[in-house]
C-alpha cells in the first residue's frame, strides 16, 4: 500500500554523525559535552546514555552529572554556573523534565547562552526569531536536515507545523519560515485542523497524539514529518501521525521510529561541535 518515499533518519542521522567526527578529528582539542540528568526518571536515563555514546563515538568528551532527585534549585543553579566556567565544557544539556519542585526556566536561563546546544535560552530563542545563526533546538534542526535530505523545495512551499511548543513547533516554524517556506502553525485551537492540514504540502507534526493526523488530512504528494514519540497501551511507539494510511497518501514520509528521533541526538553532537568552535576560534 505505502507509495510514499520513506525518509531514512537512521541513515540520515548516522552520516551527519560521521560527518562530525571527521571534523572533530581535525581539531586540535576535544569538544566537551556536559548532561546533568536530576532525578532517575528511566527514559532520561536511557537517552542520556544514548547521548554519552554518541558523543563519545564522535570524538566529543561527554560527561554525565547525574544529580539525586532531591537536589534543590540552588544546587542546581550552582552545578550550572560551575559547568559555564568550566573551559573544558563547550556544551551544557540539563535534561527535562525535572523534578516538580525545580522550575526548569531559570535553570535553563542560567545556562551560558554560548553553551546552550539545547538552544533554549532566550537569547538563542531570539536570534533564531530574528533569523540569525545561532544553536537551534536539536529536534526541529534535524527535521530541516530530514527535509534537505528529500531534495524538497522549501522556497514559497506551503507549510504546516501542528504544535506551537517552545521545544519543537515554535523553533519548527522559525526554522522553516527562515528557509523561505510560507509556514502555518496549528495547535489546539486551530478550526477545521484537518483542513489546515490538506492545505499543506510539508506537514511536520508535533503534537503528542497518538497516530492523530489520519490519511485524509494528507494532501498527495506532501511530505510528511511525523515528530511524535507515543507509547500505546500494547506497548508499540507510534507518533502522532497514522503511518500506514498516509504513507499511501504522501509523497515522503518519516517513519516512528527511525524518522526524526535518531536526528535529535545528531544535532546535539552537530551543535556541541559549532559551539566548540565558536567559543575556540
Ligand atoms: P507539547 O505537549 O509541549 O506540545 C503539543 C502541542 O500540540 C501544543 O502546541 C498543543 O496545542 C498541540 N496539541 C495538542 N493536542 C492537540 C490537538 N488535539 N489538536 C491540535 N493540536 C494539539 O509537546 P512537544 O512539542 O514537546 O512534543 C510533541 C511530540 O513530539 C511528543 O509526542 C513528543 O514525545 C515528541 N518529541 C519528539 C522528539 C524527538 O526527538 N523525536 C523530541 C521532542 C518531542 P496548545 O498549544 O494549543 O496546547
Amino acid at each position: 500500500m505505502t507509495q510514499a518515499r520513506i525518509i531514512d533518519g537512521k541513515q540520515v542521522a548516522a552520516d551527519l554523525r560521521d560527518s562530525v567526527a571527521a571534523r572533530t578529528a581535525q581539531l586540535s582539542y576535544k569538544p566537551g559535552l556536559a548532561v546533568v540528568l536530576v532525578g532517575e526518571d528511566p527514559a532520561s536515563s536511557v537517552y542520556v546514555r544514548s547521548k554519552d555514546r554518541a558523543a563519545n563515538a564522535a570524538g566529543i568528551a561527554a560527561r554525565t552529572i547525574r544529580l539525586p532527585a532531591t537536589t534543590t534549585q540552588p544546587e542546581l543553579l550552582a552545578v550550572v554556573h560551575g559547568l559555564n566556567a568550566d573551559d573544558s565544557v563547550d556544551g551544557i544539556l540539563v535534561q527535562l523534565p525535572l523534578p516538580a519542585h525545580i522550575e526548569s526556566r531559570p535553570v535553563l536561563e542560567a545556562i551560558d547562552p554560548a553553551k546552550d546546544v539545547d538552544g533554549f535560552h532566550p537569547v538563542n530563542v531570539g536570534r533564531l526569531h530574528e533569523g540569525r545563526p545561532t544553536l537551534v533546538p536539536c529536534t526541529p534542526l534535524g527535521v530541516m536536515k530530514l527535509l534537505a535530505a528529500t531534495g524538497v523545495n522549501l522556497r514559497g512551499a506551503r507549510a504546516l507545523v501542528l504544535g506551537r511548543s517552545a521545544i519543537v513547533g515554535k523553533p519548527m516554524a522559525a526554522l522553516l519560515t527562515a528557509a523561505d517556506a510560507t509556514v502555518t502553525i496549528a495547535h489546539s485551537r486551530t478550526r477545521d485542523l484537518p483542513a489546515e492540514c490538506r492545505r499543506a504540502e510539508i506537514l511536520v507534526a508535533a503534537v503528542g497524539r497518538a497516530e492523530m493526523v489520519r490519511a485524509d488530512w494528507v494532501a498527495p504528494g506532501a511530505v510528511v514529518i511525523d515528530v511524535g514519540i507515543n507509547r500505546l497501551p500494547d506497548g508499540r511507539l507510534v507518533g502522532d501521525v497514522a503511518y500506514d494510511e498516509c504513507a499511501a497518501v504522501a509523497g515522503a514520509i518519516t517513519p516512528v521510529p527511525g524518522g526524526v528521533g535518531p536526528m535529535t541526538i545528531a544535532c546535539l553532537l552537530e551543535n556541541t561541535l559549532l559551539a566548540a568552535e565558536a567559543r575556540r576560534r
